[in-house]
């Protein structure tokens, strides 16, 4: 049998190697909350959630106080019946990253006594992907170095945040490009720009030369015109991000004809969510990418494992583990510079 016997929460504290700096929003240290769920055959799931405030009002303290009625709503349920287990905490789980969190390690414990990976489980696709590695938003001087040491680790997608400053972000841009040959670049304004600061901005870059791969959460969450405006009259790919958050936004993005790309983050959506959002993506031709918060190896081992499943990614700024002073990777994968393999 793989009936759930117990789950249980656990705070883990970690640092960030050097503060995490978006547009509007310094990090320093993240509290990430750990699930382990036993099934009464000996089976153990991992699963766990950064809390975002920011995107999704979660906060740890608010975390941890629904673990027993979590507890009381999934003792007794097989494993084997994920989609049942999925049905229902998409009915009672509010927090995103939690429902995230606690689907994976349902899947995670199914995995172990199957004896395969969730990856396997979600389908199989590809054993690794290749990951982004993030430049902060600093000083110009600071971001071309960033960009350039981050490039002489191995990495060909480099993420760029912006959104403080337009012309500032023009000129980092526009100076990281010319020191680094050969990357590809994302840019993210995490809802920090006017819709047409984001045309000047994506227009000006453009007509200097820049190539950029995805221009993300240009405008606010729920401005889907702005979104559709900046599509419409810039040259960049324009992917949702803090927009994206449940399958229903997303299928409103993509009637109003609002996006190029969706950012999945499992944390947002949930993987009940995350699947739907990638067939109604798949099926109207919309780009995808994946993403995370501040999660640890446990939980960038969820998208590792979603990502290789569905092999639908074409970027993957899976790095939180990395700018994390994390001593050892405990996800069931394999780091190598910016390759991820499913063990
Ligand atoms: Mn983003």
């Amino acid at each position: 049998m793989a009936v759930i016997k117990d789950i249980t929460f656990e705070v883990k504290k970690y640092k960030y190697k050097k503060p995490f700096h978006i547009a509007n929003l310094i990090t320093e240290t993240v509290e990430n909350v750990e699930v382990t769920l036993k099934t009464d055959s000996g089976y153990t799931g991992k699963g766990e959630i950064s809390p975002s405030f920011r995107v999704n009002a979660e906060l740890p303290r608010q975390v941890y106080a629904v673990e027993n009625d979590i507890k009381k709503n999934l003792i007794g349920l097989n494993t084997r019946n994920w989609r049942k287990i999925f049905d229902i905490t998409d009915k009672t789980i509010l927090f995103p990253g939690l429902k995230a969190a606690i689907q994976f390690s349902v899947l995670d414990a199914l995995s172990e006594e199957l004896n395969c990976g969730v990856w396997e489980i979600l389908g199989g696709a590809r054993d690794h992907i290749e990951t982004d590695k993030t430049v902060s938003i600093g000083s110009v001087k600071e971001m071309v170095k960033d960009a350039v040491s981050i490039h002489k680790e191995g990495f060909n997608v480099i993420k760029i945040k912006v959104g403080e400053d337009v012309y500032k972000d023009i000129e980092a841009v526009y100076e990281i490009n010319r020191k680094v040959k050969n990357a590809k670049y994302i840019v993210d304004a995490n809802m920090a720009y006017r819709p047409k600061e984001a045309v000047y901005f994506a227009k000006k870059l453009y007509s200097l030369g820049v190539d950029i791969a995805i221009f993300e959460q240009p405008v606010l969450s729920d401005d889907v015109d702005g979104l559709k405006f900046v599509r419409y009259s810039s040259n960049f790919p324009v992917c949702a991000d803090e927009s994206a958050r449940t399958k229903y936004r997303v299928l409103r993005l993509i009637k109003n004809d609002a996006v190029d790309f969706v950012n999945i983050k499992l944390g947002k959506s949930g993987i009940s969510d995350a699947i739907s959002i990638v067939e109604i993506c798949k099926t109207n031709n919309t780009g995808l990418m994946i993403g995370c918060y501040a999660e640890s190896s446990i939980g960038i081992n969820q998208s590792v494992q979603f990502a290789c499943g569905f092999g639908v990614f074409k970027y993957h700024d899976l790095d939180s583990h990395l700018i994390l002073n994390e001593k050892k990777y405990r996800g069931k994968f394999i780091q190598k510079k910016n390759q991820i393999f499913v063990k």
